[in-house]
């Protein structure tokens, strides 16, 4: 086998999920009913998410097995997905490290979201829900959960924010080519989007609102769940297809990981990546280094406090402990969107806490510089979101040239960036602000 291309076959892909819960030093802290502040009951969860969500979101089995159907749909849009060596751009920085990186950009949707997109269409079909409602800023959610739900037949309701409505047409007709009905937020299709139009009329939306108007379209029908793109537990399972493979591939490419990385928005790719090693390690101690990578404009672990706060501006979502910059914190529109979430997810917190997670953070400038010599050696373009684990992957790289350690460096690739040229094009002219604090 070529060793600048890991594959797996078909029948070798996981056929599990791996549950970071069965393996955590402490218990997660209990979800909090934002109006009571006592612990989430399963009703207040069963009102936004299908029981069986739920019961993966609470669950400590080790394993988790993955159903037929998500199988096969994960096969349809591109898995197994390559690990690759970037040996081009490990001779550009003459470093002596290996460098890998995981391929999640191959899916049409463009990043690693359908694998939880899927998944969480499967379980709503077989739980009996006729549809999902959703929010997306930039689109890379709405247009996987659009993916998704056209896999199993559920009709598909996304709320997007109005400036990126108008932004990105092109998220927007990926999204209703799926078959998604796309809805500039704020609409006057709910209370809490006709309030925002009330006090003005050209209000430009915003996530928050977004995510308002998607739990209160929920709440409103039965039928009608609501779905989350990250900081879910349930979310992180889904996603650790990702590291298992992963796992599976370094041991075929007979390589041991000295450091893996990832970039962090609620933590999805990063964990989903990172825990079938880190949980190894939480048990045995395999002496690997966990990395999540965040914009300096919204640097949640590195800066945010851990504690409880809520999980949207609303406060219809359940209350987490979590790193946080606080709930009405608004970053900066930094090319990243996907980094732009307040906080994280539970169990990632919570190993960050405890030491088993570092983090870093980078201003917006460095990290288009990484993305764009990524381009240049490797061939791929990679979205401004990875393109944080790609810096974090190139600066572990030079320590190792100063220090002639031959570490094996492995991050996560989690998205493609070719609908975000336009944030590339600010880039090359040299227009695009260093720190992120406007796009
Ligand atoms: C959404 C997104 C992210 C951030 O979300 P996580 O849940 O932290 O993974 C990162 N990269 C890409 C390409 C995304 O679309």
């Amino acid at each position: 086998m070529s060793e600048l291309k890991i594959l797996l076959d078909e029948d070798e892909m996981p056929r599990s999920w791996y549950n970071i819960q069965s393996d955590l030093p402490a218990k997660l802290p209990p979800p909090l009913n934002p109006r009571t502040q006592e612990p989430a009951t399963l009703d207040d969860m069963l009102a936004l998410f299908s029981s069986s969500l739920v019961k993966q979101e609470v669950s400590t089995s080790r394993y988790i097995d993955i159903p037929d159907e998500v199988f096969e749909a994960y096969l349809r849009v591109g898995r197994p997905t390559p690990l690759y060596r970037a040996k081009r751009l490990e001779d550009y920085l003459k470093t002596p490290a290996r460098i890998y990186y995981k391929r999640e950009d191959v899916s049409f949707a463009g990043s690693h979201k359908p694998n939880t997109a899927i998944a969480q269409a499967y379980y709503n079909k077989i739980d009996g829900s006729e549809g999902l409602v959703t929010e997306t800023g930039a689109g890379q959610w709405g247009t996987a959960l659009a993916l998704g739900c056209s896999m199993f037949d559920l009709s598909c309701k996304v709320f997007m924010v109005r400036v990126s409505y108008d932004q990105k047409p092109g998220r927007k007709t990926l999204m209703r080519l799926y078959g998604a009905e796309v809805i500039p937020s704020p609409s006057n299709l709910t209370e809490s989007g006709r309030q925002a139009l009330a006090k003005s009329p050209d209000h430009p939306g915003s996530l928050g609102l977004a995510i308002s108007e998607a739990a209160e379209t929920s709440l409103a029908s039965a039928q009608t769940k609501y779905s989350l793109g990250s900081v879910l537990e349930h979310v992180l399972l889904h996603q650790t297809i990702i590291g298992e493979e992963t796992v599976a591939q370094l041991k075929k490419a007979e390589e041991n990981p000295d450091i893996m990385i990832g970039c962090v928005g609620g933590g999805s790719n990063f964990s989903g990546f990172a825990y079938p090693l880190l949980g190894e390690h939480i048990r045995n101690g395999n002496g690997t280094q966990f990395i999540g990578v965040e914009p300096t404009s919204c640097p949640t672990l590195t800066k945010g406090e851990y504690k409880y706060d809520l999980g949207d501006v609303a406060g219809f979502a359940p209350m987490i402990k979590m790193y946080t910059l606080g709930h009405d914190f608004v970053p900066s529109p930094i090319h990243a969107g996907g980094l732009r979430y307040h906080g994280d997810a539970q169990s990632l917190s919570l190993l960050k806490n405890l030491g088993y997670v570092d983090a870093v953070s980078y201003k917006q400038l460095a990290t288009f510089e990484a993305g764009a010599l990524f381009t240049q050696t490797e061939g791929i373009c990679p979205a401004p979101e990875s393109s944080h684990a790609i810096k974090a992957a190139i600066d572990e790289a030079i320590k190792c040239k100063q220090t002639g350690e031959a570490k094996v460096i492995v991050f996560n690739l989690s998205g493609h960036g070719l609908l975000d040229l336009a944030g590339y094009e600010k880039f090359l002219d040299n227009e695009l602000n260093g720190n992120g604090n406007s796009s």
